[in-house]
């Protein structure tokens, strides 16, 4: 018997609450019943979203949702402009390769940030770019992008601004309404406190207007089909009928949470992070940090592979390591969902006994308490 901590960024823990819902007997969805619960939780996206808009909702993981993204905004041989700083990054370009959609690309350090500017520039240069496509946060590399101020330099042209906001909904505010972005894509298994397997698209008037004339294939992904349904409370197909139930509880739990509070208790989780892994003389792996998931530069002479199988076999936390070319480079814990300051305090008690059973060099303790001080100073709990 072993209690067991999952502090990746994605998939991530269900609060009992929604597990229980889960294990409830199926009800049939073209009942009334299935379309009340289905229409309460149209209400509660887009409050998460912040839009006034509808939210379309797909029986697929977050990829799904992408991918509706790009075969309903896009006809033949569009050209597209891919942000890509990590391994989300390049599957936008896969997935707009897959649809021979012509593909530019910048390319950004994986870890650091973008300067609006220079999308701007790109799009001033390249007048033909029907679309941006970005992440709001980069998962793989931990960074951030600033969303708020690119929507501003991208609504000023006729280019559409995609933004995978998989791992951000319900972590840092995202008003889709007042920052006048385009289409945003959401996913059930991040901050939303589910299993995986639902995904989410809303879109803008001005993308909804460039999706009538999209001729690239589709057929599940169809977002004209969904929104004729949402008017009558269903989706068009089949829905994930119990994650659409223990999306309700979870939403509705957000929502009593309160959202504000939601967003600051996911920046002091980080605060603290952040502090205990300064304490312990470990460096942020980037330089425009996320809040939903922290990535750790694992310190000269430790082996960042054993430290996270070490974390998940003897202490039975579960953080993720780093992919591709940041395989064993970098350790990444998440602060999504259903995390609090117990959850900080475990990840770092392990994380300490694991770097000194690599005889890593520091003060036993003096990331738990750098931490601490963050998660139980007054101020932090208003
Ligand atoms: C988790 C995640 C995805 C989701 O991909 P899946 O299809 O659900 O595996 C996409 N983008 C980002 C930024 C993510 O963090």
């Amino acid at each position: 018997m072993r209690k067991k901590y999952l502090l990746a960024p994605g998939p991530v823990q269900a609060p009992p609450e929604v597990l229980a819902e889960l294990a409830k007997p199926l009800i049939h969805h073209r009942t009334e019943q299935f379309e009340n619960i289905f229409f309460q939780t149209q209400s509660l996206l887009k409050e998460l979203f912040m839009t006034k808009l509808p939210v379309i909702t797909f029986a697929a993981s977050g990829t799904g949702a992408m991918e509706a993204a790009v075969v309903n905004f896009h006809s033949e041989a569009d050209e597209v402009l891919v942000i890509r700083g990590g391994k989300f990054g390049e599957r936008w370009g896969n997935i707009s390769e897959a649809y021979k959609l012509k593909v530019h690309y910048i390319d950004i350090k994986w870890g650091s940030g973008i300067k609006p500017e220079e999308i701007e520039k790109y799009l001033n240069i390249n007048k033909n770019i029907k679309s941006v496509m970005i992440q709001y946060v980069e998962t793989s590399t931990a960074a951030m992008y600033d969303i708020e101020n690119i929507a501003k330099v991208v609504t000023k042209t006729n280019t559409l601004l995609i933004v995978d906001a998989i791992s951000a909904l319900g972590v840092v505010p995202l008003p889709a309404d007042d920052w006048k972005i385009d289409v945003i894509v959401g996913g059930s298994q991040k901050s939303l406190m589910l299993p995986p397997g639902l995904s989410f698209l809303w879109c803008s008037q001005k993308a909804l207007s460039v999706s009538e004339k999209s001729n690239l294939p589709k057929f599940y992904f169809n977002i004209k089909k969904e929104l004729k349904a949402l008017e009558k409370k269903t989706t068009a197909w089949t829905p994930a009928i119990s994650l659409i139930g223990a999306l309700n509880t979870s939403l509705t739990m957000m929502k009593s949470y309160g959202w504000e509070n939601l967003f600051k208790k996911n920046k002091k989780l980080m605060t603290a992070i952040h502090n205990g892994l300064k304490a312990l003389n470990i460096e942020l792996f980037s330089s425009s940090p996320a809040v939903s998931v922290t990535a750790g530069a694992v310190p000269q002479n430790v082996d960042g592979v054993k430290l996270v199988k070490d974390m998940k076999d003897i202490h039975a936390v579960t953080i993720a390591g780093g992919q591709d070319e940041l395989k064993g480079k970098i350790f990444r814990v998440g602060t999504l969902g259903y995390v609090d300051s117990s959850d900080i305090i475990v990840f770092f008690a392990a994380l300490e006994a694991c770097l000194k059973s690599q005889n890593y060099k520091f003060n036993l303790g003096a990331g738990l308490s750098a931490a601490e001080k963050v998660l139980y100073s007054e101020e932090n709990n208003a």
